[in-house]
């Protein structure tokens, strides 16, 4: 762990959990790691809470790629990108001195908005219809036409998405060590006019896709970034794809996708 020398604690509710960060501060300094006060000095950035804070941790540090993030959880709950938990603290700082800790790569999904400057998201992107209507949109994969979708609207998920929003709504778990997309429908119209694939599919990272909304209507599309709602004007064109960002994150080494995938699903 001779990397790592400074630790940033993002902590949404940092009020109710401030004893925990004091503790946690002094168990990272017996390790010889200081807590700083600004991300940009951190090696390690460590979320208190959920899953939620975890995403946010990523989201406000710029999918920063040059540090790992580490999630502790504060309650019994348990989770996916969120690793540790404060009630097995001497585990933690047993892994650190033991260097029994190994360094997990998550891809972003990149999305661009009208040729705007991109975003990324670590769970999924989503695009719907705020009106009552249906949302109709050419959905390319590369320069090819693959379908004309008209419904609710469409999510693209990561490998460690596809637990989330993507499996409520019928996609596969995927394992995080394929590099996939995943494109799922959010209920879609399929009858003698309309038709597309109807079932999730997976795209790696050269073939992209793009959706082209409708002009004739102004549908206002909603959309978001993981847990953060996106508001863009005029909404015409949007490219999604694998993006070459990898999210770093420090897990225990017997602690796999699938172990986490059977306690929280099974
Ligand atoms: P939230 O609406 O407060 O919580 C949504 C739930 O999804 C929480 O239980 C959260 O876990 C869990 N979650 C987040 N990422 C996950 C993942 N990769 N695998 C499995 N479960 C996951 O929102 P939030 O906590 O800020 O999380 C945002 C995420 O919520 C979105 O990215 C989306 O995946 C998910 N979501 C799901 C639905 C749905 O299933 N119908 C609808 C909207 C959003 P924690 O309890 O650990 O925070």
């Amino acid at each position: 762990m001779d990397n790592y020398k400074t630790i940033y604690f993002f902590a949404p509710h940092a009020e109710e959990n401030n004893e925990i960060i004091t503790h946690l501060s002094d168990i990272f300094s017996g390790l010889g790691i200081e807590t700083v006060q600004s991300t940009e000095e951190a090696d390690i950035i460590a979320s208190i809470g959920g899953d939620g804070d975890f995403l946010q941790a990523v989201r406000k540090n710029g999918f920063r790629d040059d540090c790992v993030y580490l999630g502790i959880a504060v309650d019994d709950s348990n989770y996916f990108y969120v690793d540790f938990h404060y009630r097995e603290i001497d585990m933690l700082k047993e892994a650190f001195k033991q260097d029994d800790v190994d360094v997990r790569n998550y891809p972003a999904l990149k999305v661009t908005i009208n040729d705007n400057k991109p975003s990324y998201c670590l769970n999924e992107f989503t695009l719907r219809s705020s009106i009552i209507k249906t949302i109709k949109m050419d959905v390319y994969i590369n320069d090819f036409l693959f379908e004309q979708f008209n419904g609710d609207g469409i999510l693209a998920a990561t490998p460690t998405g596809s637990t989330g929003y993507n499996k409520s709504l019928g996609g596969a778990v995927v394992d995080p060590l394929i590099q996939a997309m995943q494109v799922t429908e959010l209920a879609s119209v399929n009858n003698n006019t309309h038709r597309t694939l109807g079932t999730s599919f997976l795209l790696n990272r050269e073939r992209p896709l793009t959706l082209l909304i409708d002009k004739n209507v102004d549908y206002y599309p909603i959309m978001s970034l993981d847990n953060e709602a996106l508001s863009v004007r005029n909404t015409e064109k949007v490219e999604i794809g694998l993006s070459d960002k990898f999210i770093k994150t420090l897990k225990l080494k017997n602690n796999t996708f699938w172990h986490k995938a059977q306690r929280n699903f099974l």
